[in-house]
């Protein structure tokens, strides 16, 4: 079998990430072109609906930028630590399982390589990334198993 040529690994920056990013280098041919991908869930698309809109939410966009800078501080050095270009890092805002499919489509992808479970917290409350990400997926997908404890 052919091994894939243009892959994407969604990260959630966990400390996983690094351990999916390597299966997804197993998979890889000699030449492919990888990608990785993170996406920013708007805080105020996880909260507002469960919390009413008001003083609560004052300072919320400080609070996201600062968030933001942090997280694609993390993503650089996944990056740099597998020799990801800079072009084939991607930090996108939006829906995880949406943002991934709609990169899927834009860029040809034939290869989506995600985490059995992500982190703790609030995206198990909301449900699945790999759950949403499998259903519809245009492209093979590799879901690593990931251990809890
Ligand atoms: P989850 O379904 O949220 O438990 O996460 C399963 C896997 O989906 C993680 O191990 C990551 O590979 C991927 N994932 C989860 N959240 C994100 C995110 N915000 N951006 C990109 N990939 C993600």
């Amino acid at each position: 079998m052919a091994g894939y040529s243009k892959i994407v690994v969604a990260v959630d920056l966990s400390n996983e990430s690094a351990m999916i990013i390597e299966k997804a280098l197993e998979v890889a041919e000699t030449g492919a072109e990888l990608h990785i991908l993170y996406v920013q869930e708007p805080m105020d698309s996880v909260y507002l609906g469960v919390v009413p809109y008001g003083p609560v939410f004052v300072g919320m966009d400080q609070v996201e930028g600062r968030l933001k800078e942090e997280l694609q501080e993390n993503l650089r050095g996944l990056g740099e630590r597998f020799g990801v270009t800079d072009e084939g890092q991607h930090f996108l805002s939006g829906i995880p399982a949406r943002e991934i499919h709609r990169f899927v489509e834009e860029n040809d992808i034939d290869l989506i390589v995600l985490g059995t479970h992500g982190q703790k917290g609030v995206q198990l409350l909301l449900g699945s990334t790999a759950n949403s990400v499998l259903h519809g997926a245009s492209c093979d997908v590799l879901a690593v198993r990931v251990l809890t404890e």
